[in-house]
This record gives C-alpha cells, sequence and structure tokens, in this order.
C-alpha cells in the first residue's frame, strides 16, 4: 500500500533484505471560533471514509483540561463518562469513535492535561529528567508526543486522527498546538491540520460571514500552525465565493475548504463528508496514493433505514440527568441502532425521576411502550425510579436496567414482592435492614474517587433458559462496567425462588451480572452498560431485543 516505505538493507554477507516499513500518517482536528461544532463527528466520520478504502484507523481525544480522566467530573459538566473495555473512563466522543468505526478504543485513545502532567511529574521523581529544569517545553510538549505515537508505533494502523479539546487560542490549549507544530515539522507530509471553524449567517446582513474563520486561522498562525483543511460549520450551503475568500484569507487550496452544513442526523455526516471529498483532500494532503474504491454500502443501508422506518415505539428514559443533551449519549444512540436493526424508530421520552411519584405513574407512563431506567450515583430520584420499575413489572411493560436501573429493579422486587419493606443499596442507606445491593469486599477500604469502581470488561456467563441467552445466542458475553456496588449473593435464593431469575453471572468473582423477572414480556436488569458496545455495524443484542420487546408490546390487541 501507498504508506508503506521500502527499505533497502545490506547485511554482511552482502545479501539484500527487503523490509517494508509502515508509514503512519497523522491527522489533527483542531477546532475555532466556538465549541460544539462537532470536531468528535468530524473526527468519526473522517475514519469511517478512509475505513471505506481499506484503511486501518484509530481515533484520539486530547483534552486540556486538568482532571486525570472524565471519571470524577459529574454530567451537568461534561455529559456522559464513556468507558473502554480496558477500563478508561473517557470522554464521550470516543463513544462516536467506535459507534462510527466499530474499532475499540483504550486508555490510550483519551489523554487529558492532567495525565500528561501526571506522567512528567512522576518521571521527575523518578530522577528520569536527570537534573534538568522540567519545562513545559520541551517536557510537557514531548510527553504530549509520546502519547500521540505510542497509538502510530502500535503497527496496528494506516491513520491516527487526533482530536485536540476545546478552541485554539485557549490558554490552556496552547501546547497542544504547539505539539501540532512540531509534529508538522518532524513529519512533514505524513501528517495535516483540519480545522474545524464555523461560518454564521447573519440575518441582519443576509450572508455568511467569513471574519471569524480567518481570526482562527490567524490565531494559530500565530502559534506557528497552518491548517491544511478548513471545515467550516454551516447552517446554509457555501457558495463559490465564499469558499474562494476563505482560501484565499486562510492560505489553502479552495478544495481544501471543506462545507459542513447542519444535518438532519450525525449518521449523514459520513456521507456529506464524502460529497465534500474530505478524504480526498486528507489523502492529498498527506501524499497518500487513493485507492479506488470507496464502499460505504453498509453505512448507507443503515442510513437508508434510519429514515424509512416501518414502525415507531415510544420507550422512556427514566433518569435524574434527562434535561442534559449529552448525559444519556450512549444509551440514545444505542436506541438508533437497536431501532434500525428492527426497521422502528424508536421515540425516546424523556421522564425526570424526580417528577415520578406513586400517584401519576399512569400519567407518565400510560402511552409508553417500554421503560428504562438509567444508570446513575446517588439517591436523587430514586424513589420515582423504583416507582417506574413497579409499573413496568406489573403492567408487562417492556423493561431494561442499567447499572443503577438493574439495582433499583432489584430494590424493588425486594420491597414489593419479597417483602423486605425498607430493602435498599448501601450507596444511599447504610442501615437498611435488607441490603440487596452492598459494596464488595474489596471496594470497602477504597478512599479514592478517581478510577476506583469496577470498570472496564468483565466475562458474564448466561443462562441457557434466559431472554438475554435468546437476543445474544452465545453462552459467554463480555461487557463493560462502571460501578462500586453489587448485587449481594446473600438473596440470591430469595431472589430465584421468587421468579427473579440470575441469567447471567461473572465466572470468576461469581457475581450476578443480569437478573430477568420470569413470567413477563422481557423485564431485564444489567449490572453492566450494553450501551458502551453498540455500534452502527453491531447494534447491540440488548437494545434489538427490548426495541423487538416494546413492538410487540405496542402491537398487543
Ligand atoms: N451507583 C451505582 C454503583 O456505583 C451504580 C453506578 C452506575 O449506574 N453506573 O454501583
Amino acid at each position: 500500500m501507498n504508506t508503506d516505505l521500502l527499505l533497502l538493507i545490506c547485511i554482511p554477507d552482502s545479501s539484500i533484505i527487503l523490509f517494508m516499513e509502515k508509514k503512519v500518517k497523522y491527522i489533527f482536528v483542531t477546532g475555532g471560533v466556538s465549541s460544539s461544532l462537532g470536531k468528535g463527528i468530524i473526527s468519526a466520520s473522517l475514519a469511517k471514509l478512509l475505513q471505506g478504502r481499506g484503511f486501518k484507523v484509530t481515533i484520539q481525544k486530547l483534552d486540556p483540561y486538568i482532571n486525570i480522566d472524565p471519571g470524577t467530573l459529574n454530567p451537568y459538566e461534561h455529559g456522559e463518562c464513556y468507558v473502554t473495555d480496558d477500563g478508561a473512563e473517557t470522554d464521550l466522543d470516543l463513544g462516536h469513535y467506535e459507534r462510527f468505526s466499530s474499532t475499540p478504543t483504550s486508555q490510550a485513545n483519551n489523554i487529558t492535561t492532567g495525565r500528561i502532567y501526571q506522567n512528567v511529574i512522576n518521571k521527575e521523581r523518578k530522577g528520569e529528567y536527570l537534573g534538568t529544569t522540567v519545562q513545559v517545553i520541551p517536557h510537557i510538549t514531548d510527553e504530549i508526543k509520546r502519547s500521540i505515537k505510542i497509538l502510530g508505533e502500535t503497527g496496528n494502523y494506516d491513520f491516527v486522527i487526533t482530536e485536540i479539546g476545546g478552541t485554539v487560542g485557549d490558554i490552556e490549549s496552547f501546547p497542544f498546538v504547539e505539539t501540532v507544530r512540531q509534529m508538522k515539522w518532524e513529519h512533514g507530509d505524513d501528517c495535516a491540520v483540519i480545522h474545524l471553524t464555523l461560518v454564521p449567517f447573519l440575518k441582519a446582513a443576509g450572508e455568511l460571514k467569513t471574519k471569524p474563520t480567518q481570526h482562527s486561522v490567524k490565531t494559530m498562525l500565530e502559534q506557528g500552525v497552518q491548517p491544511d483543511i478548513i471545515v467550516c460549520r454551516t447552517e446554509y450551503p457555501l457558495n463559490e465565493g465564499i469558499r474562494r475568500k476563505i482560501a484565499q484569507f486562510c492560505n489553502v487550496s479552495v478544495n481544501s475548504v471543506i462545507e459542513s452544513i447542519d444535518a438532519d442526523t450525525i449518521y449523514d455526516v459520513p456521507l456529506l463528508m464524502r460529497e465534500e471529498k474530505l478524504d480526498i483532500e486528507v489523502y492529498r494532503n498527506t501524499r497518500t496514493k487513493i485507492p479506488e474504491l470507496l464502499d460505504l454500502s453498509n453505512w448507507e443501508r443503515f442510513v437508508n433505514r434510519l429514515k424509512n422506518p416501518k414502525s415507531t415505539v415510544n420507550i422512556g428514559l427514566v433518569g435524574k440527568y434527562v434535561e442534559l443533551q449529552d448525559a444519556y449519549k450512549s444509551i440514545k444512540e444505542s436506541f438508533i441502532h437497536g431501532g434500525v436493526e428492527n426497521e422502528c424508530k424508536v421515540n425516546v421520552i424523556d421522564i425526570q425521576s424526580e417528577k415520578i411519584k406513586p400517584g401519576n405513574a399512569e400519567e407518565l407512563f400510560g402511552d409508553l411502550d417500554g421503560i428504562l431506567v438509567a444508570p446513575g450515583f446517588g439517591g436523587r430520584g430514586i424513589d420515582g425510579k423504583i416507582e417506574s420499575i413497579k409499573y413496568a413489572r406489573e403492567n408487562n411493560i417492556p423493561f431494561l436496567g442499567i447499572c443503577l436501573g438493574m439495582q433499583c429493579a432489584a430494590i424493588e422486587f425486594s420491597r414489593n414482592v419479597l417483602g423486605f419493606e425498607d430493602a435498599h443499596t448501601t450507596e444511599i442507606d447504610t442501615n437498611t435492614s435488607y441490603p440487596v445491593i452492598d459494596l464488595m469486599e474489596e471496594q470497602k477500604n477504597i478512599k479514592n474517587m478517581g478510577g476506583t469502581m469496577r470498570l472496564g470488561a468483565y466475562d458474564c456467563k448466561l443462562d441457557k433458559d434466559s431472554k438475554s441467552y435468546k437476543v445474544y445466542q452465545r453462552e459467554m458475553i463480555s461487557e463493560r462496567h462502571r460501578h462500586r456496588f453489587e448485587f449481594n449473593n446473600a438473596y440470591r435464593k430469595n431472589f430465584e425462588e421468587a421468579g427473579m431469575k440470575i441469567a447471567g453471572v461473572n465466572p470468576d468473582k461469581d457475581l450476578v451480572e443480569i437478573i430477568e423477572l420470569e413470567g413477563h414480556p422481557w423485564f431485564v436488569g444489567v449490572q453492566f452498560h450494553p450501551e458502551y458496545k453498540s455500534n452502527v455495524k453491531t447494534p447491540h443484542p440488548l437494545f434489538v431485543g427490548f426495541v423487538n420487546a416494546a413492538i410487540q408490546n405496542k402491537n398487543q390487541p
């Protein structure tokens, strides 16, 4: 392939050996003018286009904030915390990367300023800098560079796409932009910079304005980086004149001015970027030979089904952060995947758990075809979650409980079926007489909050006679976790005898991972997070099964 470099090496017996060394291309995605322009979606869409021509791609996010990872940030600050197989608590953009590219990410795919400094300070304490003064340049920028190249040097990828969080010009972004400058200087044509900006429409003037883009590129130039490609987020199409103006003032070719118009769905963006030839510009700027075939047929089929559903269901999403757009991102995307698989549009109805009271369940849930109770931490809104599960159980409404949602299902069952009146999780009530959800022994002495939960992928063995087995179609599964508390095995027998099946168990630690109510059309609680593993190529079986149960529920006479 074109990214390979032929090396001729002479060895002493004078025979010549041909080595093929892969040359990795580094693509940086920076943002200007405003946050929330969709750098993550542009990065993921580019990855999709590169994959469509047979390249191997990974995407990484560098976040300029000082937290070591977003694990300790609340959803108001940072939206959802996404978890990888290796147990990294990461930025939600990694969810988009995986959902678009179907390639697993890991800790190496999300690095913060905090982690960079932590690594540098640890090295300094070990004496690795041999008495030198440790400085932002070169030590911090070298560490940033190291964490970019770590992915390139695995030999697994043709392209490493690195998204730089924040906006250029932010004080905290400076070392990252400086690292991009150095990478460009060191890697030349194997490196390209895509700058995403906003081209606003001024109603009073009746036109699109390029000045903010010009200023943002100037800010990059002041830091020594000339972007190669400018992606312009816009509400209206860019005409030829606007494209020329941006090209001329920002020093790029006209073809490298890419329109990123507001789309109906994020899943349209790879197709829009194909039309705009974003990938072609990347190949051109990195002197990569272009493989002829671009195959996005599976993606097109997905988008086509997404836009032409044959039915609709309403599923309630019960959580305490529903008013935040990004708090349950992966769950909402998983409903899209599970819906498409069933050729069904899932209307997700947000239900704030604090608003649910025993008296208003019928009013809130009466029109729903399914109820999902979301993951979460702490006691706020928990009574409403328990109440909604009671409604789903008693009215045969398909139910999926995720993590805290599953724990609430265990609490509801204990209180209302087993008669354990004050049953609770010890996360909320340490004095309960029935701690049906409790801390694991090994969690009891942990004092630090960051990275100390049960995190990442764990195996789970399914009961062959369960709804879960039916949807997964295999006995051993692996799913990602993010929690401290567990189902208390002391109550396992009580549950099973009363009709709550233990449908999945972690074989190594004998931990309950799935509970299912027998005699109910679809009542499944999972201790893990299936939403982290759903993607366009492989929609998650539990979401496919749950949406299917909701359709059946709706079609009942
Ligand atoms: N707060 C619960 C625990 O730590 C559930 C966490 C979650 O829903 N992710 O066990």
